[in-house]
């Protein structure tokens, strides 16, 4: 049986619902899955609920933008308990500068000339956390770019004209944190940072040893020679190899619930051994 446990919903930048989420794992006939909406708890206990009356394994969780050798890495953190708790407590300050850096956003695209304002793209997250996604599904709807990545390219990516970094953790805080809330932090879709092959085999020991539980080998767009490489750098390390799609809905419409672009499938044993390391 297969889980996915790399999943957003309208609480942050996907475009399905938590309840839509749940039925699609179900659809597909997954064992289990995470929903791991950026900076937020905000779907899971509706999505717990539903999952649990649909006989599916749950577990709650977050995405988060944190800094590694002036790099972006994300990092997914499992078992974080949507009450309080030391890093629950730090992502309303995290969704904080994310509403500043999107009031810098909507600022720049104006200057570039568009017709877009940021009531307009809260209105397009539909009350969830904003993302860039959204400004990107705004300017679609204007004419003003074909398609997300192109959005990106011209505009909202590092180093484009309405870029604007925010806050963010440090890995090791953002590790630390996981840990104090009984939680399991993971390397979201590793080969985002860029590293030379030594450093992606032996870099992450220092995260290891500060309390890291996995890293991501079983990622929706990565193909079987580096799903099976990172997969082999996790057992070096003794760290679980997890996996998820990065299902986004329409915002990444190449991307399907549990199998990726299609050939994916994550083990379930990852889940399990996921719950072992809290
Ligand atoms: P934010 O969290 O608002 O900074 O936006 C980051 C999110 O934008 C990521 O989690 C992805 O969902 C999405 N994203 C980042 N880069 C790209 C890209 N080049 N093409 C499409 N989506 C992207
Ligand atoms: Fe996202
Ligand atoms: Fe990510
Ligand atoms: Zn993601």
């Amino acid at each position: 049986m297969a889980v996915d446990l790399h999943l957003h919903s309208t609480c942050s930048d996907g475009s399905d619902t938590p309840a839509e989420i749940v039925a699609g794992a179900v659809a597909v006939g997954l064992s289990g899955i995470a929903l791991t909406d950026h900076d937020t708890l905000q779907g899971i206990h509706e999505a717990a609920a539903l999952a649990k009356s649909s006989g599916l394994r749950f577990v709650g969780g977050t995405e988060l933008s944190v800094t590694w050798n002036d790099q972006t890495m994300h990092m997914l953190v499992y078992f974080l308990d949507p009450g309080g708790g030391p890093l629950q407590d730090r992502l309303d300050e995290l969704r904080d500068s994310r509403h500043q850096r999107n009031l810098e956003i909507a600022e720049k695209l104006r200057a570039q000339g568009f017709d877009m304002t940021i009531e307009e793209v809260e209105a397009e997250a539909g009350g969830g956390v904003v993302g860039r996604p959204h400004f990107a599904g705004v300017m679609i709807q204007k004419g003003y770019v074909e398609n997300v990545p192109e959005a990106f390219e011209r505009y909202l990516g590092a180093g484009r004209p309405a870029y604007t970094p925010r806050r963010r953790l440090s890995a090791k805080q953002a590790i630390s944190l996981s840990r104090a809330s009984d939680a399991v932090p993971v390397i979201a879709h590793p080969h985002t940072l860029n590293l030379s092959a030594e450093e992606f085999s032996s870099g992450f020991r220092e995260l290891v040893d500060c309390g890291l539980g996995g890293i991501e080998a079983y990622y929706g767009e990565y193909n079987p020679a580096m799903r099976a490489r990172i997969a082999e750098i996790c057992n070096e390390l003794g760290i679980v190899a997890t996996g998820g799609s990065d299902y986004h809905g329409k915002y990444k419409p190449h991307l399907s619930i549990g199998t990726g672009t299609g050939d994916l499938a994550v083990p379930d044993v990852a889940l399990e051994q996921l719950e072992q390391r809290r």
